[in-house]
């Protein structure tokens, strides 16, 4: 992938206790039709950040903009009533932290936006405001 212009952060939309790996998101997406895991990373409840697809081919998570977007993904989004909510444990929002610090250091053009931030994206993923939250990163 060239140009990446956007690192985009999603949620699995899955109930904060449900244990999702990358192979089930693997298994689901291919389902889809699509070559494999469409993230390039995912990012566990116990804070532990597992490979997706790898960074050089594009992704398949943020419909029209996947060519120059790389796609990071935290397990959960959805609180144990099956409503959408912030559910990420402190550990995945320190290694979110980390993960995203290190892409901006990969590709320093690229905005950090959530999923929701693009155009005509009915969905809350990923269920909080990643523009706000990582503003500091984007400076
Ligand atoms: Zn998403």
């Amino acid at each position: 992938m060239q140009d990446v212009q956007w690192i985009v952060v999603h949620c699995t939309s899955t109930k904060v206790s449900r244990k999702v790996t990358v192979k089930d998101i693997d298994r689901w997406h291919r389902a889809k039709g699509w070559a494999q895991c469409g993230y390039h990373w995912v990012i566990y409840q116990d804070g532990s950040i597992h490979p997706g697809r790898p960074e050089q081919y594009a992704g398949a998570h943020v419909a029209n903009y996947n060519r120059h977007a790389i796609g990071v993904c935290y397990v959960g989004g959805v609180d144990e009533n099956g409503r959408y909510a912030d559910t990420r444990t402190p550990e995945q929002k320190a290694s979110l932290w980390y993960l995203l610090k290190e892409l901006k250091q990969t590709y320093p053009k690229a905005r950090i936006m959530g999923h929701r931030d693009f155009p005509k994206v009915a969905k809350e993923c990923p269920c909080f405001d990643a523009q706000t939250e990582y503003a500091d990163l984007n400076k």
